[in-house]
């Protein structure tokens, strides 16, 4: 069964156009555009269209198609943005352990330093 998804969560705000986004890329299934607080010279979210609070949600009740849509546009944006060569972080903060902020599933994509080991 599908979490209870917020449906006036900040993405779920930028997804129906009703607050602004820095778009990088737009798909059928998927949106990506820069975090408002970046962490790195390059920081990305992308995030799918369909209402998903985290990525056990995502990977449970997602189609295919959407999953496929959401894992090739980070790898995309990553070699289109040069991170692909240098290196690049990939991490999706899901749940209360994690500290996930924002519940619509969003995965960052973070690049241009060295991130070190972790990302706190
Ligand atoms: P989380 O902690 O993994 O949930 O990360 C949420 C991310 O969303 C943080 O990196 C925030 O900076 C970012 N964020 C919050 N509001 C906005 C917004 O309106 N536009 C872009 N990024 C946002």
């Amino acid at each position: 069964m599908a979490k209870s998804y917020d449906p006036n969560n900040v993405f779920a705000r930028i997804l129906r156009g009703e607050i602004p986004s820095k778009k990088v890329r737009e798909t059928e299934h998927t949106l990506a555009f820069h975090d408002i607080q970046p962490l790195a010279p390059t920081h990305i979210l992308v995030i799918p269209k369909g209402a998903y609070v985290d990525m056990d949600d995502f990977t449970a009740n997602a189609s295919d198609a959407e999953v496929t849509d959401l894992f090739r546009t980070v790898g995309s944006i990553a070699r289109e943005v040069g991170a692909a060569e240098t290196g690049y972080r990939v991490l999706s903060n899901c749940g209360t352990d994690a500290n996930q902020d924002v519940p619509h599933l969003h995965i960052h994509i973070l690049a241009g330093r060295n991130l070190g080991r972790m990302i706190n």
